[in-house]
């Protein structure tokens, strides 16, 4: 289907000013991928366009953070930078562009909403999936994804209700406990895919939200070496009758690449043309239920070869450009195989006082 309006890919050069040093999550992520994108020449396709971000401002980040949490982060790059936890290093430029990086999923979610997109990728980092409220965690200062969807609900009649699909093998812990039991719980489903065990060592399947958000946070569990064929079936069994149901006026998805089997840091098994079919039916849902409105965010993948080919696989599925990569799709061990069986099995049955499976 050809799209009326183009694709947004939000990026700026500053992006890289965030400077970590030989940390994984570093500068050359972006640059390897903007270098691909522009190889790719998907900017001289008429489908894409490229969206310089703003920053946002603090009212905008104090949607999610604490004003405490924001001031100790401005004054820890003041005064040159340093780690704010265990994994996660700032250096003087750093809160700059944590609120250029929500600024860009800001931006990218105001140029959908007012259809002068049709959907769009926020090229963005620092990360945000793990910050907590009043916390950084694992390479993320704000949470960029709990941002914006808080910010276009307060902002926009047309979005009430928001489905966050996070496929980057750690949890996302900050944005899963941001919409876990608040007032806005039940608007705000949670959909998250990542390995277990591994970091952050939270989001079990049976966190399944609390009070007026119970429910509606989804812990995909998927155990080591899961890949491809397990993905799709959870979004064919799971995720689509939960989005036909929920009925999202916008579909937002943090994509993490470290679910690739090269990732240095993970177990899983996805390609990408995995990613590419995961973002297929999230945008075929999308344009079935909410006018076609999804926004991708990019969160972790540390090899720099999967995360640039996955981005550019989901911005050609967002764009239709039709470029296909392809890798060897790993093997699949039978007890991964009958894990991915029992996880859906499992899942159905924990959700079904709200939810109907068919
Ligand atoms: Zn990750």
């Amino acid at each position: 289907m050809s799209q009326l309006k183009p694709t947004g890919v939000i990026y700026s050069d500053d992006y890289l000013l965030h400077e970590t040093g030989t940390h994984v999550e570093n500068k050359t992520r972006l640059i390897e991928t903007w270098k691909l994108l522009n190889e790719n020449q998907i900017f001289n396709t008429g489908k894409v366009v490229h969206i310089k971000p703003i920053p946002a401002n603090l009212e905008e980040i104090e949607r999610v953070h604490t004003s405490y949490y924001i001031e100790q982060v401005k004054e820890r790059c003041a005064r040159g930078g340093g780690w704010l936890d265990g994994d996660t290093v700032v250096s003087e430029k750093s809160f700059d562009i944590a609120l250029l990086a929500a600024g860009g999923a800001i931006i990218a979610g105001d140029k959908v909403v007012s259809n002068e997109l049709a959907n769009a990728f926020c090229l963005i980092r620092p990360p945000g999936h793990h910050a907590r409220e009043s916390a950084a965690r694992g390479f993320c200062i704000f949470n960029n994804i709990a941002i914006l969807a808080r910010s276009l609900r307060a902002r926009y009649d047309a979005i009430d209700r928001v489905l966050i699909l996070d496929h980057d093998a750690h949890a996302g812990n900050g944005t899963s406990y941001t919409f876990y039991d608040g007032e806005d719980a039940s608007k705000v489903l949670v959909f998250g895919f990542h390995q277990i065990p591994l970091y952050p060592g939270t989001c079990y399947i049976d966190e399944i939200g609390a009070g007026n958000g119970e429910g509606y946070n989804f812990n995909i569990t998927m155990m080591r070496g899961s890949g491809d064929p397990q993905y799709l079936a959870v979004m064919n069994e799971i995720f689509d009758p939960i989005v036909k149901q929920f009925k999202p006026d916008i579909i937002l998805v943090s994509a993490g690449f470290d679910a690739h089997f090269s990732d240095p840091l993970t177990d899983l098994n996805l390609t990408v043309q995995g990613f590419g079919n995961i973002i297929r039916k999230a945008k075929s849902a999308a344009e079935k239920i909410c006018n076609g409105r999804i926004i991708i965010l990019l969160e972790g993948g540390y090899n720099l070869s999967a995360v640039s080919r996955g981005i550019l696989q989901e911005i050609s599925v967002l764009a239709n450009l039709e470029i296909e990569l392809e890798d060897p799709p790993p093997k699949i061990d039978p007890e991964t195989e009958q894990y991915g069986k029992k996880l859906i099995a499992q899942i159905k049955e924990l959700f079904s006082p709200y939810w109907k499976f068919y």
